[in-house]
């Protein structure tokens, strides 16, 4: 190679370099990439891709997430879909807002978990999953070296949570939960905490909000993603929208619209959010259990107001013979009730919520 030639090609590698970072610099305004798990995602560009969830003992699984980096700085949300997986509508809201979703435009970052608990999808199983029976909402922080439901919370809090600014924990009626549309506003007696979730449940456009004061404040045993993100500083709500295994459009709709609108209240896209003007609170809430296995027979329906002692359903044992008469612990609004057949020991009947007097 003659030195003319050499120099030329120096010239042109330093030209490219130039060229390069003008290209660059403008498409992502000196962004840096999002990490996530094995995942680095350039400014302005969308990947779907699976977190992988190790396998021990032969068992393992991933879960399917998306990743829009927006061009511009912004709030990092994630989105998490399937924690239950029976719990339809929220899991196709987010395919289908992943269709809809610029990352050219959007300001900040999106996570979307399609499907959290792939293992409970897979099987269609409601509550558990199942390699281990265990409530994937009910085990978090998680832990590395437990088993398949405990190691998807720990790759969930590592990987989400702590990635994240705030999260939406997006749940509806599982396949044999008759629900009507709510939102937990979780209260931690931290004004700004308290404040910042209170504006996400008010913008999600819910009207039925609880006011959940119950929630753990043990950091190793959080149980739920949403307190799990609360506890760690990042604001979070976790909504309820659809029933029964339904995939209706309705409660897919409310979702879409509700994670839009909290979207625009964190100026991660362009406009105002709509927020309730009149929401119902809830300021107490109490979920009845069955004593007994057998057949549930709801006399209630979803949404109905109760009075203190009213009969919500009756339980007989397999044989037929009565076994247990279920009322109203206090007067108030029925959030959800079983409204398949099996009753089991130690699980859900119904949620009976107590609205709060207005000020
Ligand atoms: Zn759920």
């Amino acid at each position: 190679m003659g030195i003319t030639q050499h120099r030329r090609r120096i010239f042109f590698f330093l030209f490219f370099l130039w060229w390069d970072g003008i290209l660059f610099g403008q498409a992502s305004g000196g962004r840096e990439p999002f990490s996530i798990g094995t995942l680095k995602v350039a400014p302005g560009t969308m990947v779907s891709d699976f977190l992988q969830v190790p396998e021990r003992e032969g068992v393992g699984t991933s879960i399917p997430i998306t990743v829009v980096h927006g061009a511009k700085e912004g709030k990092i949300l994630a989105l998490v879909a399937g924690i239950h997986g029976y719990e339809y509508p929220p899991i196709l809201a987010l395919y289908r807002l992943r269709n809809d979703l610029d990352p050219k435009t959007l300001a900040g970052t999106l996570v979307l978990v399609h499907i959290a608990n792939l293992p409970s999808f897979q099987k269609r199983m409601i509550y558990y999953g199942p390699s281990d029976w265990k409530n994937l909402n009910r085990v978090f922080p998680g832990s590395q070296e437990g088993t398949l439901s405990q190691r998807i919370a720990y790759v969930l809090t590592e990987e989400v949570i702590k990635k994240c600014d705030c999260l939406i924990d997006l749940h509806c009626g599982d396949g044999n939960e008759a629900l009507i549309p709510y939102a937990y506003w979780m209260v931690t007696g931290d004004k700004k905490m308290d404040g910042a979730t209170r504006e996400m449940c008010l913008a999600f456009g819910i009207k039925h909000i609880v006011i959940d004061e119950t929630k753990t404040k043990d950091l190793a045993d959080s149980k739920y993603l949403g307190n799990t993100a609360v506890l760690r500083g990042k604001p979070a709500i976790t909504t309820e929208s659809g029933y029964l295994g339904h995939t209706d459009e309705e409660s897919i709709v409310r979702n879409v619209n509700g994670i839009l609108s909290l979207l625009r209240l964190l100026k991660m896209i362009d406009g105002k959010p709509d927020l309730i003007v009149d929401p119902i609170w809830i300021d107490k809430y109490e979920v009845v259990y069955s004593k007994t296995d057998g057949l549930f027979f709801p006399q209630i329906k979803m949404g109905s107001y109760v009075k203190q002692g009213q009969k919500v359903g009756h339980i007989i044992d397999y044989l037929g013979n009565l076994k247990e008469e279920l009322f109203a612990p206090f007067s108030g609004i029925i959030l959800y009730i079983i409204n398949t057949p099996p009753a089991g020991q130690g699980e859900p009947l119904f949620e009976v919520g107590r609205v709060k007097p207005a000020e």
